[in-house]
């Protein structure tokens, strides 16, 4: 394919198209990010009305991830191509709907600007070729992952479990550590969280985790190997006290707020996984070891 060996050629190219690339999913993302928990939510009710023998309530309209087309929350005004560009159009309607001038959240345009950028930047870092279209995908999962969760305290089956797969598969081919390494980060990455969580129930008696977060967890060490799970689990517990000490300014929330555990999972293992090596490697220089 020409346009591969261009891509493969040419390293800003390649970075350039990744990063209008990320743009384009960032703004998919935003219709994943809020259509995928409600979508969840019908499937569970007609589940639990089927189990409790309720009659089934009258089918509404069709809502997926294509239909409806998206609309003003205000005015239900039809979202039209070009007022969909990401980022773009954000700035080109000042912010407002087109139709009724309610401002539409700041949001969206984060969220594809944070997609752009990241896609990016995975481009730079790892080159044109496999790894890099891997750590894409993983990195679109856990965007709209941490953000579902950080809405709903839900990490959905439906993304993480795929994404689990695909690390074991990606490691088949060696992308990133061993299949026999990444088979233990899957089961450790559970198990650990899964420890905690009862050693946490049982003295305190409460729950601090969520079942999400373990499976999370697992997904993430079938990527990065086991090795590099006692990182993300520190560097979790260091993004979500730095994160929780803005949150608590920002939003003015008291410290009994659930704070989720998910996105800071989701950034410390998407670290781990880049630099985790050098990061252990320096640290047990500093503390002496070699
Ligand atoms: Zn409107």
């Amino acid at each position: 394919m020409p346009l591969l060996d261009f891509l493969a050629s040419s390293p800003l190219a390649f970075v350039l198209s990744t990063l209008t690339l990320g743009l384009l999913i960032g703004s998919f993302l935003n219709v994943v990010i809020y259509r995928l928990p409600k979508m969840l939510e019908r499937d569970w009710k007609i589940q639990a009305r089927e189990v409790l023998a309720l009659p089934a309530e009258p089918v509404g309209e069709t809502f997926n991830l294509m239909l409806p087309h998206s609309r003003c929350p205000q005015c239900a005004h039809t979202i039209r191509a070009w007022e969909n560009l990401p980022v773009i159009s954000y700035l080109f309607l000042g912010g407002k709907c087109s139709g009724c001038k309610a401002p539409i959240s700041k949001r969206y345009p984060l969220v594809e600007l944070t997609c752009g950028v990241l896609s990016g930047f995975i481009a730079w870092h790892f080159g044109f070729g496999w790894p890099a279209a891997a750590m894409l995908v993983l990195s679109w999962g856990l965007l709209a992952m941490s953000l579902i969760d950080a809405d709903h305290q839900l990490l959905p089956d439906a993304l993480v479990l795929p994404l689990l797969w695909l690390g074991l598969i990606a490691n088949a081919f060696g992308l990133f550590t061993s299949l026999h390494d990444a088979l233990w980060g899957a089961v450790a990455g559970y198990m650990s969280l899964w420890l905690v969580f009862w050693l946490f129930k049982l003295v305190t008696g409460k729950e601090g985790m969520g079942y999400g977060d373990f499976k999370l967890l697992a997904m993430l060490g079938a990527w990065g190997g086991w090795q590099i799970l006692p990182l993300t689990i520190l560097l979790s517990s260091l993004v979500g006290a730095v994160l929780g000490l803005i949150m608590l300014r920002l939003r003015n929330a008291t410290t009994s707020t659930p704070i989720p555990f998910g996105p800071y999972l989701a950034i410390a293992g998407w670290i781990a996984l880049l630099w985790g090596g050098q990061i252990t490697a320096s640290y047990m220089q500093f503390a002496g070891f070699k």
